[in-house]
């Protein structure tokens, strides 16, 4: 699905210098490297504040508990997504409270959100799916008029820009109180193992979010919260400054498979091609069609025997995972996110694709079709 190897391969040299640097300072936890990563970041996404943490679904839970909130606090969230976002919140003792999902943008619907709020609601945590924001204007406007806070799972859309219907542009996870990222291996900036990261203008919350990741202290060994240990190294620190550096470029090397496979599939009535935002620009951390007619599972394996990768995000949504029966609230079916977990599938992108490769999968794809 995705080819790092390749990508490594092009900037080794620098990686490689960068990594044995750090190495031979042995200064591996909390450097300098770490700062200017943190700094280097907020100014690419014009946010105030960058805390770094151990992985995505820790800059989540981090989030949440920063905020202060109390059990049985309800917060409103999709099901099609990856299970952290939800894990986390059912993890603090919070109430989670799933709605649906816009079918072409695969993005929580904001027309379902105010129904969903009772006088326990304290979040909206949306998620930029495959790498396109949310409907952030409806979003804020409801979240604003219900005195709620917005945390944005921005895990698979950091470099994406979104724009206001005033004209404003903002990178996705700087809009709400607080976002979050992670940079596991094969997402849009990844590390070379874990790591993650909280986005925040506001200085309580980031002093806050900063204490909780580090055990709860400011001044060590006086511990003022309940914290957790949540760090990024400087190794992963240094490689995601060189990678930093070339994120635009990765963002639209992906736009470009983006574009070829829209092109290719243009007009086949039994593949819907992946519906964009007008507001948001499309990071495409996933290229996600969705099957109309034919079976998605026998297309799945079809370009398996071709040796063609692909993959489902997401098989089941999570409301009906066994993991949630019990989440304290009577969860409502969700028509839409169900329909779409038994539509969708996922071709290979990333940024080191050339057009044989690409030439080979949409063919294949085509192939299948019109064997049906
Ligand atoms: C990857 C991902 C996470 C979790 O990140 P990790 O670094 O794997 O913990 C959370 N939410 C979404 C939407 C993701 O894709």
């Amino acid at each position: 699905m995705v080819d790092l190897v390749s990508q490594y391969e092009h900037i080794q040299e620098e990686i490689d210098a960068a990594m044995l640097n750090v190495v031979r300072s042995a200064a591996y936890i909390r450097g300098a490297e770490l700062s200017a990563f943190e700094e280097e970041l907020a100014s690419y996404l014009g946010v105030e504040h960058v805390i770094s943490c151990g992985n995505g679904t820790d800059a989540l839970q981090i989030a949440l508990m920063a905020l202060g909130l109390n059990a049985g606090d309800e917060i409103i969230t999709t099901s099609f997504t990856f299970i952290a976002t939800v894990e986390v919140i059912s993890l603090l003792g919070l109430t989670p409270v799933m709605v649906d999902v816009e079918p072409g943008t695969f993005n929580i619907d904001p027309s379902k959100i105010e129904e969903a709020i009772t006088e326990k609601t304290k979040v909206i945590l949306p998620v930029h799916l495959y790498g396109q924001c949310a409907d952030l204007d409806k979003i804020m406007d409801i979240a604003e008029r219900h005195n709620l806070y917005v945390i944005e799972d921005t895990a698979q859309a950091i470099s994406a820009d979104y724009t206001f219907a005033d004209g404003s542009t903002k990178k996705a996870g700087t809009i709400g109180n607080i976002g979050c990222t992670s940079f596991f291996p094969s997402k849009n900036l990844g590390c070379f193992g874990d790591g993650g990261a909280m986005f925040t203008n506001d200085d309580d919350l980031a002093s806050q979010m900063r204490m909780i990741a580090n055990h709860g202290m400011k001044v060590r060994y006086y511990h003022e919260v309940i914290g957790v240990n949540s760090r990024l190294d400087n190794l992963q620190a240094a490689v995601l400054r060189i990678k930093l550096q070339r994120l635009d470029d990765y963002r639209e090397a992906r736009n470009t498979v983006a574009t070829h496979y829209d092109a290719a599939f243009d007009g086949v009535s039994q593949l819907e091609t992946p519906e964009r935002n007008l507001n948001s620009t499309h990071a495409f951390h996933q290229y996600t069609l969705k099957c109309k007619g034919i079976e998605r599972n026998a297309l799945r394996d079809y370009l398996a025997e071709h040796e063609i990768p692909s993959m489902i995000y997401y098989p089941v949504p999570l409301h009906q995972q066994k993991a949630f029966e019990v989440t304290g609230k009577e969860q409502k079916s969700l028509p839409v996110t169900e329909e779409l977990s038994e539509q969708v599938i996922s071709l290979p992108i990333h940024t080191e694709m050339d057009d044989e490769q690409l030439e080979r999968i949409t063919t294949c794809v085509l192939d299948f079709i019109n064997s049906q």
